[in-house]
């Protein structure tokens, strides 16, 4: 164990990063923000520091590329006593969308590591290249500093290959490394994890199905801690209806809308990605404002409601079918956490299976995890809050500390 206990999480985006440092003591939070805009005018740096009693600080103005960004974040952590160069910082974490094949674990960067990350970029071309910029960056500010890879894909390892390959030529699949790899794995490992706890279990005594949804959207099935079957698949495109993605699809009609909509690939890869899901079905994206228009009546609104709950049903039955034996279903993210319409859609109709959800543990409001079947239920329904950030640092401390 080393002296050195903070751990600064990196999340990386294309014009964006977000950032947590963490006191892995305690697990608390010293200060969490973002840069947004990154090489625009109107890029907007929002940095709170959790410890003490400083508020929260926004800058704006041209932050001209990740690197610049990087200075911005560390002076505003100096600022607070807080700097990168402090003695007490272990590591840097970063997430890392996709991390293939090769990547089952959290991995300390070397030059190795991040060649192998650049050889992931044609299966991840709008991740990787974000995640690298900000490894990069990072790495020559603080070069000295153990840094840490933590792949969203990684928890999704342990996929049987029955579960993880598509039924396509297995030559040209294996040729172009297209196969099933999943993401959201930080969250799905650390919820599943926390359901274990949450049920006063080891995580390798039980099976969970857990229901990830947030803006994007994806469910796993957890045997005894290991991951062996998730929706989401080459990309995350696949599976469950999300915010502004299709989900499942029959491929076909991606040739129908080339060959007679006439629609350019560019053209469909932006309709199934960003135009479609619960944006495409009514407008929204946000269940907030469907389930407010729900409440006034609005049938649109209805509809892409009942399309998502239609989806979600179909995977839990699924995943109990994969699993045969499941201890507990649990929602977790944006939606999972604070839609109980959902919750309770979703669950509804499925007592033949042990499944039922109670009205008003249901209706409670809080960040904790907590069960919300009702005590004679023979399978628990659970809402646990995820944190990616906290399970990368724990990844990152653990790796530096081993
Ligand atoms: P992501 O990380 O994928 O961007 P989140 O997990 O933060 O997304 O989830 C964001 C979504 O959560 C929003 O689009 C909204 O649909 C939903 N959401 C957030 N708060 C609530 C709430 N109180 N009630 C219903 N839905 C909510």
């Amino acid at each position: 164990m080393t002296a050195a206990h903070r751990i600064l999480v990196l999340n990386s985006g294309s014009s964006s990063v977000k950032y947590q440092l963490l006191d892995m003591r305690d697990s608390s939070r010293l200060a969490v923000g973002l840069v947004e805009r990154i090489g625009e005018e109107t890029s907007r740096l929002v940095h709170s520091p959790l410890a003490g009693d400083g508020g929260k600080r926004e800058r704006t103005g041209p932050i001209a590329d990740h690197e610049a960004a990087l200075k911005a974040v560390a002076d505003e952590l100096a600022s607070d006593g807080l700097g990168l160069d402090s003695p007490e910082l272990a590591a840097i974490g970063h997430r890392v969308v996709h991390g293939g094949l090769k990547f089952s674990a959290p991995t300390v960067i070397t030059d190795e590591v991040l060649k192998e990350i650049e050889r992931l970029v044609p299966v991840a071309p709008l991740h990787n290249p974000a995640n690298i910029t900000g490894i990069r960056t990072a790495r020559a500010l603080r070069p000295d500093l153990p840094q840490v890879a933590v792949f969203d894909t990684a928890f999704h390892t342990t996929m049987p290959e029955s579960a993880a390959r598509y039924a396509i030529d297995i030559e040209t699949a294996d040729a172009h490394r297209i196969r099933r790899y999943g993401f959201h794995g930080t969250s799905h490992a650390f919820v599943s994890r926390e359901t274990a706890k949450l049920l006063g279990k080891d995580p390798s005594e039980v099976n969970v199905i857990v229901l990830h949804l947030g803006n994007g959207a994806s469910a796993s099935a957890v045997r005894g801690g290991e991951c062996v079957e998730t929706s989401m698949g080459l990309t995350p495109l696949e599976g469950l209806v999300m915010g502004t993605r299709s989900g499942d699809i029959d491929p076909a009609v991606t040739f129908h809308l080339k060959r007679v909509a006439g629609m350019s690939t560019d053209e469909i890869d932006v309709l199934l990605n960003k135009k479609s899901g619960l944006v495409g079905l009514c407008g929204d994206n946000d269940m907030r404002e469907i389930r407010r228009r729900i409440d006034e009546g609005d049938q649109r609104a209805l509809l892409a409601f009942e399309i998502y709950i239609h989806r979600l049903k179909k995977y839990i039955g699924a995943y109990y079918a994969v699993l045969g034996r499941v201890d507990a279903v649990v929602f977790t993210a944006g939606v999972g956490e604070n839609a109980a319409p959902v919750r309770a859609a979703a669950i509804a109709g499925l007592e033949e299976l042990g499944l039922a959800v109670d009205a008003d543990l249901n209706a409670v409001r809080a960040d904790s995890a907590r069960l919300i079947s009702p005590e004679y239920a023979r399978v628990a329904v659970a809402v646990v809050p995820t944190d990616e950030e906290l399970e990368i640092a724990r990844q990152t401390y653990a790796l530096v500390n081993a």
